[in-house]
């Protein structure tokens, strides 16, 4: 073979081809690298809030500084030290938790629907927890957010959408992004725009809207901020003794054979979630578990998170070492199920007059009818009873956490439709159908139940009206239509607020229906709440319809109140009882089924990777002009020769370890400060230390030992009083209270302005032995 010269001009073009291969090698392992970033370059990026100090509550300088790292040993195998943009099995995970309290005084408080329980004040603050999960090449993402508030509404959902729209693209969307109100009964109401709701809230609030808006879109925007790769582990358990059944007799009417299946008439069973990074490093929890935060009664005005925030707090406390409430790195969710007919008031109904039991179909006593049947328990006041049923849920998901090591793993998916519930067809077998209805309310919507009755002394379980109210409302509202009347039976109609449409309609007709799946784990995002049995026939029907289609033994949550208020959902057996849950199931008896055939679309479409041949649905409205709270913002007037914040009434000079530190200030109505957020406490509880010879906040107004009562006066004037309820562990020494607020101050012909104020301390020592 003929040796083979090159030419000069063969040889430049082989120098070219070494050169152009080296530079594609390098540029594929630079695309390897950073793939795992991908969604850190999606969107624009976020900037406004600092990923280490959550909802940063304190106000001054003294704030606790960072904690030292916890060194708890998690159950993730000892991985190597990992680099961040490295591929890897497990999810990007981000969590993020911001404030959301909104006003605390001259609002309803939403839950009961009791005329008068106007917020007074703040025993805990409200958070917005969000927590976003990603595959870790950044292809998809879920976003699954528990909020203390009694629900997610359409409007706030909608406007959350929106925002995170503006800021991230299609990065976020109705698909893939879940709300969900943790159902405390103790947060602001004035949030909604269907009518029964504004006229419940007494107006709508736009300062309190606003301001959970902000709340929530922040703690997404902190998650999304501080993404990571992790892992991410499932543990399941019973947790005993924190609930009981409240409409025990509805439940007997579901059928016998399905009711064998069960041991017990409300679901124990908690599901939680635990989060770790590579490194083993804790970020996070979110669990699941049916129960009612009404711990808190209709006779409370401090704003709160209930039962399910104590366990929040005191598991945020546990992981956020040398951090105040509300603020640290660690965020646990205790998010809401199939809670509809599940009390924690465990000592069960009983006559407030006679004290004996009212565990009867109609909740009712012999004297004085159902206003007397109320369920209590299980602590001495309300206040114990919330800490006690928090601290047993929190007792539970720490053992879980502690011991979870299944890990959660595969692909991550959502499907979203927008549903008109007032049209749908039922299938009740091959051959025969029946269909939703237009929203109404029954009767016994207005009895109550024994967590908090109603105003009038309507009882629960009426199947029939009655001639006063039914001429009351016709002549008010207009007569009911014949086909609502016939649609809704057994339920005898109180509302047809599916008819009532000024001046806006009175309740929604488009609702959302939306599935996320992590792997195996499906999270069903229900706008309402399910009763227990409700709740177990949908996690089967979807489980079923996931198993037809090849995704076997999926674990199915129920995650309540999420996306937009409904009311109710009852079996069609519990709702031919016409409890309170029943007469508040508001599309009719088929409801049930009708969310159980559009959550099997949507567990079809997961599971045949056909999400994207669903329709989206009729786009809900967006209401303008919204009746505004009836409360005028006047101008905060002090005393003549007084300033806002003066002591009134000092702290004593000593008190002991579990007395109760009490100061009062000339006060400013709180609202003010929900548009003005110079500073997120309205107290603090400082320690003096004589080594650095400064004042250290050892509690805000997010603290379970502290509250702060306003007390409204005539013409502008108030008082604000805190109180410290000293605990067990605090140590002896020189302490002080402070307030601090914002007051409206109006001179002539100028618009109204917003003053910051704090007071002057009040100093005491506490002692630990006399
Ligand atoms: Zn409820």
């Amino acid at each position: 073979m003929a040796k083979r010269t090159f030419s000069s001009f063969e040889i430049f073009l082989i120098f070219l081809l070494v050169m152009m291969t080296g530079i594609t090698v390098a540029l594929l392992s630079l695309l390897f690298i950073t793939s795992g970033t991908i969604e850190n370059h999606t969107g624009v990026p976020s900037t406004q809030s600092p990923p280490a100090t959550q909802g940063s509550a304190a106000p001054q300088n003294s704030t606790p500084s960072r904690a030292p790292t916890t060194t708890q040993v998690s159950p993730t195998p000892s991985t190597p030290k990992t680099t961040l943009f490295q591929n890897f099995s497990g999810y990007h995970i981000g969590v993020g938790r911001a404030d959301c309290t909104g006003q605390v005084s001259d609002i309803n408080l939403m839950g009961f629907s009791k005329t008068g329980q106007y917020a007074r004040g703040i025993l805990t603050r409200l958070y917005s927890r969000a927590f976003i999960l990603a595959e870790p090449d950044g292809s998809d993402r879920v976003v699954f957010v528990s909020i203390d508030i009694g629900m997610v509404s359409q409007r706030l959902r909608l406007e959350v959408l929106s925002r995170l729209q503006n800021k991230y693209g299609s990065l976020y969307r109705r698909d893939n992004v879940i709300l969900s109100g943790t159902h405390t009964h103790s947060g602001p109401a004035g949030y909604f725009q269907y009518t029964t709701f504004v006229i419940a809230s007494e107006g709508f609030s736009n300062r309190t809207f606003e301001y959970m808006v902000a709340g929530i879109v922040k703690s997404i925007e902190i998650a999304h901020t501080n993404m990571k790769p992790g892992k991410i582990f499932i543990n399941k358990g019973t947790v005993d003794g924190a609930q009981i059944n409240r409409s025990p007799t509805s439940y007997l009417w579901n059928p016998q054979s399905e009711r064998a299946r069960y041991s017990s008439n409300t679901d124990k069973e908690m599901v939680l979630l635990k989060m770790v990074d590579l490194n083993g490093e804790e970020l996070g929890l979110i669990s699941w578990f049916a129960i009612h935060p009404v711990s808190m009664r209709n006779t409370n005005h401090l704003v709160n998170s209930d039962n399910v925030g104590y366990a929040s707090y005191l598991f945020e406390q546990e992981k956020n070492k040398g951090y105040l409430p509300g603020e640290g790195p660690y965020v646990a969710a205790f998010a809401s199920s199939n809670l509809g007919d599940v009390s924690p008031n465990v000592l069960g109904p009983h006559c407030t007059n006679t004290g004996e039991s009212c565990e009867n179909a109609n909740s009712s006593c012999p004297i004085g009818g159902a206003s007397m049947c109320v369920a209590m328990g299980p602590g001495q006041d309300m206040f114990e009873s919330t800490q006690i049923i928090g601290r047993k849920i929190y007792d539970k998901a720490k053992e879980l956490y502690e011991s979870a090591s299944q890990e959660v793993t595969g692909p991550l998916a959502s499907a979203h439709q927008w549903v008109n519930m007032t049209d749908v067809t039922v299938w009740l077998n091959s051959t025969h159908t029946a269909k939703t209805c237009k929203p109404a309310l029954g009767y016994s919507f207005a009895a109550g139940t024994i967590d908090g009755f109603g105003t009038l002394n309507f009882t629960q379980g009426m199947t029939e009206g009655d001639s006063f109210w039914d001429s009351l409302r016709d002549q008010v509202l207009g007569k009911p239509s014949e086909e609502i009347k016939e649609c809704h039976k057994p339920k005898p109609v109180l509302l047809h607020t599916g008819e009532l449409l000024k001046p806006h309609p009175w309740h929604p007709d488009i609702v959302d229906v939306q599935i996320v799946t992590l792997g195996f784990l499906a999270i069903t995002a229900i706008p309402g709440e399910f009763t227990t049995m409700s709740g177990r026939r949908l996690r089967q029907a979807v489980r079923e319809e996931f198993e037809a289609y090849g995704m076997l033994n999926m674990t199915v949550v129920i995650s309540g109140l999420c996306n937009v208020y409904t009311h109710y959902i009852t079996t069609y057996e519990e709702y031919q009882a016409q409890r309170y849950e029943a007469a508040s199931t508001i599309y009719g008896p088929h409801t049930l089924s009708a969310y159980i055939q559009l959550f099997r679309v949507l567990a079809k479409a997961i599971a045949t990777d056909t999400v994207a041949n669903l329709s989206s649905g009729p786009e809900p409205p967006f209401f303008e002009q919204l009746m505004s709270p009836l409360i005028p913002n006047i101008v905060d007037r002090a005393p003549a020769g007084t300033t806002f914040g003066d002591i009134l009434l000092p702290a004593n000079t000593t008190y002991r370890v579990g007395e109760v530190v009490e100061v009062t200030f000339v006060g400013a109505n709180p609202k003010n400060s929900a548009e003005n957020r110079t500073h997120q406490t309205f107290l603090t509880v400082e320690k003096y230390e004589a080594t650095s010879a400064t004042w250290q906040i050892i509690h805000n107004d997010a603290s379970w030992e502290t509250r702060f009562y306003w007390h409204k006066g005539l013409l502008g004037l108030s008082n604000a009083t805190i109180q410290w309820h000293i605990p067990d562990t605090a140590q002896p020494g020189s302490y002080r209270i402070k307030y601090f607020g914002h007051s409206r101050k109006q001179d002539l012909l100028k618009p109204a302005v917003l003053l910051s104020f704090e007071s002057s301390p009040s100093v005491f020592e506490v002692i630990t032995t006399w």
